[in-house]
């Protein structure tokens, strides 16, 4: 698509729209000159060099990519009114494209209903599931497993409420046994499960938590602010296929969290929380003397602990989803290509010489260190740390991101590697642009070199 001729045509639509309204002369306290802008806009555009190229399959490190071709033009046509959807009044076309998002994303999961809202982002996102949580169970602590995301514990801060953290298993998935124990206590009022971890992209069981529901009379939030959208590739019959089980069971549970900026193909700014439970929205007063609210429909900036927050980000979602469903056939042919390329790449390492994969990739995330010897953490974390360095270094960069994991975490996984430090830093590779699939072999070959250009090895 050329991006250009489509934001051309958005300018020229605002302009058309603007016009329909009498004239009227700008004001010159605003006004800057074109020369004066032509310098500091050069001085910019070298500044934003200084970023990593996340559109490159090249860069194979956090969970970044720029936005679809759609969200960019969706994102900035609206940017150009810049609606607020935080009431009705604030952006009427953007509330309605938000109502509209928010019950493809609803049924995505199979909610029946759609209370639910953008967000800034999935740690708000969070905070809300959280904050109404609070509310259900008062004095009651929150659950999550020791690989959940750390703004939990964070936010569990914020609310007053004692955050517990439970152990993962060889998976790094929540250990049910581990949490039956803590739920025994009776101390506990929500648990969170991640459905895709950040570091690992684990999945915890879902289905097995759920059948513990009635019996501690429990609530159950999913954050699957980075694995939501791969919920479209639950099933069989193909290698990106995933076990249905705990996908179907976030149907069930109390809320869920999904960042439609990350693998929904959307610029920084959208997050989204849904609630099963329509009647929660009596914990979101909004009673404030300066907003007129359409009384008759629900908007959702009145059920939000955020005032302002962006139409544009509502746009973009809503024009994405037109072109590209939040459907099997439609996001999930994107993100099934970047999962064969994580299957495809764990294959690789399995039978690499200069690497070693840390687990089986259960999402987009392949997990991996070099093949050192001798096999000790230590060597493996400052391996690691040095290829990621030497990577971006390179004449023909890659770029690469690191997690650290425990001794026991690596050692339970790899018997081999002697435990003569409490920590090492392996590398991560977030493979969420479709462009991997073909890339992998690339990638690979680049990985092996920079492990053999290491000192150390077997
Ligand atoms: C990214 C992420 C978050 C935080 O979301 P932000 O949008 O970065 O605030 C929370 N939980 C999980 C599992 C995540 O991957």
């Amino acid at each position: 698509m050329d991006l250009l001729k489509w934001m051309i045509r958005a300018h020229e639509e605002n302009t058309k729209w603007q016009n329909s309204f009498s004239s009227f002369s700008p004001h010159p306290s605003m006004e800057v000159g074109d020369e004066a802008f032509a310098a500091v806009f050069h001085d910019f555009t070298k500044r934003l060099e200084k970023n990593y190229p996340f559109f490159h399959p090249s860069y194979a490190g956090h969970m970044v990519r720029p936005p679809h071709f759609a969200a960019t033009i969706g994102y900035l046509a609206t940017m150009l009114v810049n609606p607020n959807n935080h009431a009705f009044d604030g952006g009427p076309a953007t509330v309605e494209m938000e109502r509209e998002v928010v019950a493809q994303l609803s049924a995505m999961f199979g909610f029946d209903t759609s209370l639910g809202h953008l967000t800034t982002s999935g740690t708000i996102a969070n905070l809300e599931a959280l904050y109404v949580a609070r509310e259900l169970r008062p004095g009651q602590g929150v659950a999550f497993s020791e690989e959940a995301h750390f703004t939990h514990s964070r936010m569990c801060r914020v609310l007053g409420v004692e955050g517990h953290e439970v152990r993962a298993d060889r998976h790094g998935r929540m250990d049910v046994e581990a949490l039956e124990e803590l739920l025994r206590t009776r101390q506990i009022g929500t648990v969170v499960l991640t459905a895709g971890t950040t570091g690992l992209g684990a999945v915890d069981p879902i289905h097995d938590v759920l059948a513990l529901r009635e019996r501690y009379d429990i609530r159950i939030h999913v954050d699957a602010a980075y694995g939501g959208f791969f919920t479209l590739l639950q099933g069989s019959g193909t290698a990106e296929a995933l076990p249905p089980e705990p996908w179907q069971a976030i149907s069930r549970c109390d809320s869920v969290v999904v960042d439609p900026h990350k693998h929904g193909l959307q610029p920084y700014g959208c997050g989204a929380v849904l609630f099963n439970d329509p009647a929660v929205d009596r914990f979101y007063d909004h009673d404030s003397p300066y907003t007129y609210c359409a009384p008759a429909e629900f908007n959702p900036g009145e059920t939000s602990l955020e005032c302002s927050r962006s139409g544009a980000a509502a746009a973009a979602l809503w024009l994405t989803f037109q072109v590209l469903p939040p459907t099997p056939s439609g996001l999930g042919q994107v993100l099934g290509a970047g999962r064969r390329a994580a299957l495809d790449w764990a294959t690789r390492i399995r039978s690499s010489e200069a690497l070693e994969l840390y687990q089986e990739p259960e999402l987009d995330i392949v997990t991996y260190f070099p093949a050192v010897r001798p096999a000790s953490m230590r060597l493996v974390d400052e391996t690691s740390a040095r290829m990621l360095e030497s990577g971006a270094r390179d004449a023909d960069p890659v770029f690469l991101s690191t997690l650290k994991v425990r001794s026991d975490a690596l050692v339970s996984r790899h018997p081999g590697v002697t435990a003569d430090a409490p920590e090492a830093r392996i590398i991560r590779s977030v493979l969420m642009k479709p462009e991997f699939e073909d890339f992998v072999p690339r990638l690979h070959d680049r990985l092996e070199a920079l492990a053999f250009s290491q000192t150390t090895f077997r």
